[in-house]
């Protein structure tokens, strides 16, 4: 396994499958990884803290980087290509292009982190442009993300297709994530009610109930659970815009559609300090 930093050394590997992530893996990265080596062809991992998505107050300083473990990790995952830039490969002297991908961005995730995705969008296109991939591949535990990319990769026509992976999730549901290990031992008790309030609002929309309804329950769930929720919205996974509080979501598309239809039933929640996503798909 090779470990470059800088761009000129990722020429041997153009044109295969790449893993954009901010290191600190675990096994959601892992699946990753391994759709990217089942399509064959050169892997590459970037791992990179990108500090132009997070805010302020956020956690960029704290965010972990165990940079050994991970190189571990892709090593046993058969990673051809480590790609560990320095903020300067990324963001050269004159670096002053940003990618925004507007609508998109400033809703759910983006209402409470403004100019997160415009940091995402921007990192992803530049590591996009570097590695030129013919696939990268996201996972759907960060969908508003992946929908962004996917948008942007289309619209700048970028020549790679944009490959969704399934959320990785802890034998009690909570989705795996990096950020998991803020959590106290109380708080993590608590967490697997994120997605038990996600399924009984799949439920509600399997059973008919309308938009308002199936939030409503997502909402009572969470609140009993003891977590406070930032936001809880249906939204269509082909371009985020929201489903109307009147209409039956399940119904709105056929269980037959491909991944990209289908209703998103996404959440944010604050545990302590710990800020946590996760989302299911409605007839996708
Ligand atoms: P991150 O390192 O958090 O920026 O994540 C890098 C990639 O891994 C993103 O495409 C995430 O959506 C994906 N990812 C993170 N956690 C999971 C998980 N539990 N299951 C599937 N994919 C994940």
């Amino acid at each position: 396994m090779k470990v470059f930093t800088r761009s000129r050394e990722l020429a041997s590997v153009r044109g295969g499958s790449f893993v954009p992530t901010m290191g600190a893996l675990h096994r959601g990265h892992a699946a990753l990884i391994a759709a990217a080596k089942a399509s064959g062809g050169p892997v590459v991992v970037s791992i990179f803290v990108n500090p132009t998505q997070f805010g302020p107050a956020e956690d960029f300083e704290r965010y972990p980087r165990p940079i050994k473990k991970d190189l571990e990790l892709c090593e046993v995952a058969g990673v051809d290509a480590v790609f560990t830039p320095s903020e300067t490969v990324i963001y050269p002297p004159g670096f002053v292009t940003e990618v925004r991908v507007p609508g998109y961005s400033e809703v759910m995730c983006g209402a409470t982190r403004p100019g997160h995705f415009n940091g995402v969008a921007t990192v992803v296109a530049r590591l996009l442009g570097l590695v030129r991939p013919a696939r990268a591949y996201f996972g759907w535990k960060d969908a508003q993300q992946l929908i962004i990319i996917r948008r942007l990769a289309e619209d700048l026509a970028l020549g790679v297709s944009i490959q969704a992976v399934e959320t990785v999730r802890e034998p009690d549901g909570l989705a795996v994530s990096s950020r998991n290990a803020y959590l106290s031992s109380s708080e993590r008790e608590k967490a697997p009610a994120l997605y038990q309030a996600l399924r009984k609002g799949e439920t509600a929309a399997r059973e008919g109930a309308r938009a308002a309804e199936i939030v409503a329950r997502v909402r009572r769930h969470l609140r009993a659970a003891g977590l406070a929720a930032e936001y809880v919205e249906l939204r269509r996974v082909r371009d985020l815009a929201p489903i109307p509080e009147n209409k039956p979501p399940f119904r709105i598309v056929s269980p037959s559609e491909g991944e990209k239809g289908g209703v998103l039933l996404a959440a944010a929640v604050r545990i302590g300090e710990t800020r946590l996503i996760d989302n299911v798909r409605l007839g996708g």
